[in-house]
């Protein structure tokens, strides 16, 4: 059993007033917030060693870059890659996405086809589109049903020998659905595809592990996960990160530089260039550290539990109706209420304290799907009780009565 209260006095944030209300923060799905540990460890960074990674001799720099390569260590022990270089640190997933598919574009060509599914954040859709520009490849898409999943017989009837790479979420940031990523893996590798996982909604409620998964790539965003913005990661398979040529060319890349020819550094510096974010990618390890002393299997536990009486309550609401009702499904709660446009609704219940995400939650598509301009998201995080579901039950009520 969490001690609720106990976490929620590590996050600074939480005892805030906000429009002189208590703050109610349902917005987990599109940032965190963070823990004091967290924040403690920039100062502490920038207070104690900071330096220039993997250059200097001196002193600072060899503690600056001992902290980073323990982070990374620690990335590869929670996600369980099997070796260390297959962590590369990056801005976050838009950067992780980007940094495959223009690797892509090398192997590709107008016989090719890429696959992604109708459940995507525009991250996940857009790289794809700008490599099948480039190559000339297909972008084909994985339909989904009414309730927000996938449909998984279409899944299998796309792909084909053409097929060079799937890209797809394992958990909708929209709707909360799951994935099955596991059966989707193993038909991508069926036809001989690469799969590769955006992470970015799994990694603040689970724990993945790419080695039992078999995927090629995960990526995913330090800021969702309690660390800062602007650090992220690439994990991929040795075998497939060799194989990509480097996203960015600059200083730390590199093996050899002549006007000549370039020759890249060993993994994992060849995705690296330029100087890195270093505090970012130290305190990335201990937002992981953080997470994983409260304890994955009890986030998912008490997330659940928030889920499942967020659904029960919001349903009472007459003209409320949750969009994305997937059987596996994270706690990120879409709705929709009869004759009112979301955005109203989240600029009231702001003004009472209530902090949820309005709007196509950078997934146009899903919209489309439904025909509808957006969603109000409540996404709950571990820190989050019934007490602040109630206010914002009270919250939507009132601004349905002002409204209709
Ligand atoms: N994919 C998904 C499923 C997401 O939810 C997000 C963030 N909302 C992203 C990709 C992009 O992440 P970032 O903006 O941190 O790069």
């Amino acid at each position: 059993m969490l001690d609720i209260q106990k976490i929620r006095a590590d996050f600074p944030i939480l005892s805030q007033k906000v429009n002189g209300k208590p703050l109610v923060y349902f917005d987990n799905g599109a940032t965190s917030q963070k823990p004091i540990v967290v924040i403690e460890a920039i100062s502490k960074y920038y207070e104690e060693i900071n330096a220039n990674i993997h250059r200097g001799v001196h002193t600072l720099s060899q503690l600056a870059t001992d902290a980073y390569e323990i982070s990374r260590g620690k990335i590869q022990y929670h996600i369980n890659a099997k070796f260390a270089h297959e962590v590369i640190f990056t801005s976050g997933t838009t950067h992780s996405i980007n940094a495959v598919a223009n690797g892509f574009a090398s192997l590709l060509n107008e016989n090719d086809e890429v696959l992604v599914s109708a459940l995507e954040h525009h991250s996940n859709i857009v790289p794809w589109q700008m490599l099948c520009e480039k190559t000339g490849a297909k972008l084909k898409v994985i339909p989904m049903n009414e309730n927000g999943e996938l449909i998984i017989p279409e899944y299998e009837n796309l792909l084909s020998g053409k097929t060079k790479i799937v890209a797809v979420n394992h958990i909708s940031n929209a709707l909360g659905t799951i994935n099955p990523i596991e059966f989707m893996i193993k038909k991508a590798h069926e036809v001989g595809a690469a799969i590769l996982i955006d992470g970015a909604q799994a990694t603040p409620h689970l724990k993945p592990d790419v080695q039992a998964l078999d995927c090629d790539f995960y990526v995913f965003s330090g800021h969702k996960i309690c660390g800062p913005t602007g650090i992220g990661i690439l994990y991929g398979k040795e075998e497939w990160l060799n194989k990509l040529p480097p996203y960015q060319g600059g200083g730390e890349m590199i093996a050899t530089v002549s006007f000549e020819k370039t020759t890249y550094a060993d993994l994992p510096h060849k995705f690296e260039a330029g100087t890195p974010n270093i505090a970012g990618g130290i305190v990335l390890g201990t937002a992981i550290d953080y997470l994983n002393q409260i304890g994955f299997d009890n986030i998912a536990d008490y997330e659940h539990e928030l889920l499942e009486y967020g659904t029960k309550k919001l349903l009472e609401i007459e003209g409320l109706k949750i969009i994305g009702t997937a059987k596996e499904k994270t706690s990120v709660i879409s709705f929709n209420i009869d004759g009112i446009h979301p955005y109203d609704i989240g600029t009231i219940i702001d003004k009472l304290g209530i902090a949820v995400r309005t709007g196509h939650h950078c997934a146009q598509p899903i919209m489309d799907f439904y025909k509808i301009p957006g969603t109000i998201r409540a996404s709950f995080a571990f820190y989050n009780t019934k007490e602040e579901i109630d206010a914002l039950i009270e919250a939507v009520k009132k601004a349905q009565m002002m409204l209709s």
